[in-house]
């Protein structure tokens, strides 16, 4: 009889865990089990209770730290069912993933399996992806698997089992209609496709098995009717087919959402993202899983949604830093959307106007399809005329150089609207003493506070210490404090006083903090909408997604700091804000300009910018990249590590790279030298790194395979905790 499951939990151990599954006829039936929740229950009654502080779908249980012999009661447990296992003192919720006759551990220690959780049975071609995802980042599976169900899913049940459940269900499809629904609204048609979306749309639909694209277009080129069609036609052969379509940002799904529901109100469509209420997710999430929702919107964690009839899958802005997760598995969604493609033979879209390097280089070898929109769509005419102001030649006057201002002064007298983005909140990013050294230095992190007016205190953006500004100089009680550099608040004061009679608001995210802030950066966002807004200064916040129809002049006052980052995709990720900052330019058709204020204006990255060329920039990055072994041509691990003080931390990894030497095989990886990271100091943790590097990706991986368990049986003697994260975003 097969009476053993393997089950995966959210814990850091290798293998999947064996239980006994007891006949249910044996034993006790559920009443023990009951009575053991009810505990769980009182636990878990509050919204504070240990899933949500933790995270982790455990629950304490000392007065009963074993369920031997109780029987489950419920449905049977099965391949890819949740159910309630003990693991040391604590009960989990895990995922059954495997069951089989004999087990390797002595009968006397094998522990019984608790009861199934009502909810999903998670389907093989789920398992498999998580569990490919555990093995790409070397992660236990359970680590994978177990948070990519919506927490409420994963909780130990209460008292009376699967009550959450039902409530669940009951829920209505978010949708404007589930198929079959009562009501068929007419779907609202989109515009008429150009040749080239057509096209796109065509070449998309009749791919073969597993078929990347990459779509690349500026932002109203008409990716996004690419989408669409490709979806639309996709449904229309089989109304049981399912899209999965993820985006970067959790605040660009209402838009998207309702664009989706006017277009296919015939379809279940749901969203997926962190921003749901517990209910409200899991309610969505099952809708997926039980494929009465065909069109799923998610940020990155839907790539791990759980749907039976996935037939394409689309990733938006597929060069947003967004879709890496950090804290817990640091994986990218977008890596992993390919992934999932390759394993059920479908279609996978991804889309940007500024690709990740590494997609564009994917597909130069050929390995994704390109797919180029090379038009705007609509009325938006000519792209904006992008110049650079030499900051040498034009000193900066309260931030903002003669040319500039020049180009705000036509452009009030014009009546149009003005951009100034400045990527750096606050007043100052420094506060200074005039009579000595004295600067706002984090006391927690190697960095500055920065100097906020508004609400006068000193801030550090890394960690989040804040306190007042003080009234004299800690140091020599000069009174004498000047704010040194530019932020959000200061510009805007500039503007104010430079421009008396316009209308001048800022967006930035301490003015978007709270609901307060919320409803306030809406309005802002509105006004400058409605035409009441002459110049709008803000971050990287008023870059995604709106459609200013009066802007014509865009000012960038700190791209300089990107640019001479010491991070080798800072460039990458630069020009990629440009693009989006110059996009919010002339969308209406006018002649529009966009001023960038730096000090290098000979920079080869700002002449590609000019000629609107991503695939110029493209080119000589991948050749630097190349040229300088950088990926995609080597494949890094990072192994970090944080202790009170530096010396322990860098000990540590000097350790984890000695115990190279005792591994079988000589593995054809680098190892760098344990060092400091950029920002060595956070939160008044010193963190240290030690670089892993290999040509081929089999060989890291081999290599991890074998070092990693022996840095694990190390342990993390005199350091607070360490880390591996393959693919690093920033090293
Ligand atoms: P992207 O996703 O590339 O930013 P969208 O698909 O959102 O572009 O298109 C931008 C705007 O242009 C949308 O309002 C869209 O409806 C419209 N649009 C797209 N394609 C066409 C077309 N062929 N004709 C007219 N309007 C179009
Ligand atoms: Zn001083
Ligand atoms: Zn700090």
């Amino acid at each position: 009889m097969k009476n053993i499951a393997q089950v995966i939990v959210d814990v850091p151990i290798a293998q999947p865990l064996d239980y006994r599954i007891l006949d249910k006829r044996q034993g006790p039936a559920g009443a023990a089990l009951l009575t053991s929740s009810e505990n769980a229950a009182s636990q878990m009654g509050t919204r504070a209770g240990p899933d949500a502080t933790t995270g982790a779908g455990a629950v304490e249980n000392p007065t009963e730290p074993d369920e031997a012999n109780t029987a489950p009661a419920g449905p049977p447990i099965e391949l890819g069912s949740l159910c309630v296992v003990p693991v040391g003192k604590r009960r989990h919720v895990g995922i059954v993933v495997g069951i089989t006759r004999q087990s390797l551990v002595e009968d006397s220690r094998l522990r019984t399996i608790g009861a199934r959780v009502c909810g999903p049975t998670l389907s093989g071609g789920w398992l498999e992806l998580s569990r490919f995802a555990a093995e790409y980042y070397h992660f236990s599976w359970g680590e994978v698997a177990l948070p990519a169900l919506p927490p409420l899913l994963r909780r130990v049940p209460a008292a009376r089992r699967g009550r959450a459940l039902d409530a669940v269900e009951k829920i209505a499809p978010e949708g404007s209609g589930a198929a079959g629904s009562a009501w068929a609204a007419t779907a609202a048609p989109g515009p008429a496709l150009r040749a080239e979306q057509l096209a796109a749309i065509d070449v998309i639909i009749g791919s073969n098995g597993f078929a990347p694209f990459l779509l690349f277009g500026i932002t109203g080129s008409g990716k996004t009717e690419v989408y669409l069609g490709a979806i639309e036609r996709i449904l229309l052969r089989s109304d049981q087919a399912q899209a999965l379509l993820l985006v970067p940002e959790i605040n660009l799904t209402p838009q998207l959402q309702a664009r989706l529901c006017a277009r296919f109100p015939r379809y279940g469509i749901v969203s997926l993202h962190s921003g749901l209420a517990p209910r409200e997710r899991a309610a969505a999430w099952m809708q997926a899983h039980e494929g009465r929702a065909q069109i799923i919107l998610g940020t990155r964690t839907a790539v791990f949604a759980s749907l039976p009839r996935l037939r394409i899958i689309v990733v938006d802005e597929e060069h947003d830093s967004s879709f890496k997760s950090h804290g817990g598995v640091p994986y990218s969604a977008r890596d992993l959307a390919v992934k999932r493609a390759q394993l059920e033979a479908i279609p996978v879209v991804l889309g940007s106007a500024t690709p990740s390097l590494e997609s564009w280089y994917q597909a130069q070898c050929g390995r994704y399809r390109l797919l180029a929109l090379s038009q705007r769509a609509g009325a938006s005419g000519a792209d904006p005329v992008i110049e650079t102001i030499d900051l040498h030649r034009y000193p900066a006057d309260q931030g903002l150089a003669a040319p500039l201002r020049a180009a705000l002064d036509d452009t009030l007298a014009r009546g149009e609207q003005a951009l100034i983005f400045i990527n750096r909140r606050g007043f100052a990013p420094v506060l200074r003493c005039s009579a000595c050294e004295w600067l706002s230095k984090c006391p927690r992190c190697d960095t500055y506070a920065a100097y906020h007016k508004v609400g006068a205190t000193l801030r550090c953006h890394h960690c989040g210490w804040s306190r007042r500004v003080p009234a004299a100089c800690p140091d020599c009680g000069n009174q004498d404090l000047q704010g040194v550099g530019q932020g959000t608040q200061r510009v805007e004061e500039a503007v104010r006083r430079s421009w008396p009679q316009a209308r001048i608001a800022r967006i930035d995210r301490d003015n978007a903090q709270g609901v307060r802030g919320a409803s306030r950066t809406s309005a802002a966002f509105d006004a400058v909408h409605a035409g009441d807004v002459d110049i709008l200064v803000g971050t990287q916040m008023i870059t995604k997604g709106h459609d200013f129809q009066r802007v014509s002049t865009v000012g960038v006052l700190n791209a300089d700091a990107q640019l001479v980052a010491a991070d080798f995709r800072a460039p990458e990720r630069l020009f990629a804000v440009l693009v989006q900052v110059a996009g919010r330019a002339g969308r209406a058709g006018q002649a529009s300009r966009v001023l960038i204020q730096t000090r290098y204006p000979q920079h080869p990255l700002f002449a590609a910018l000019a000629r609107h060329s991503f695939g110029e920039f493209a080119q000589e990055q991948i050749e630097e990249r190349r040229a300088a072994r950088m990926p995609p041509f080597v494949h890094h691990a990072l192994l970090t590590s944080a202790a009170r003080t530096m010396e322990p931390a860098l000990d540590f990894l000097r350790r984890c790279a000695a115990l190279r030497e005792h591994l079988d095989e000589a593995h054809a990886v680098t190892l760098y030298d344990a060092v400091p990271m950029p920002l060595a100091r956070l939160a008044s943790e010193s963190r240290g790194q030690l670089l892993v590097e290999a040509v081929r990706r089999t060989d890291l991986h081999a290599f991890l395979d074998a070092w990693l368990p022996r840095l694990r049986a190390m342990g993390n003697r005199g350091i607070l905790r360490w880390n591996v994260e393959v693919d690093p975003q920033a090293i």
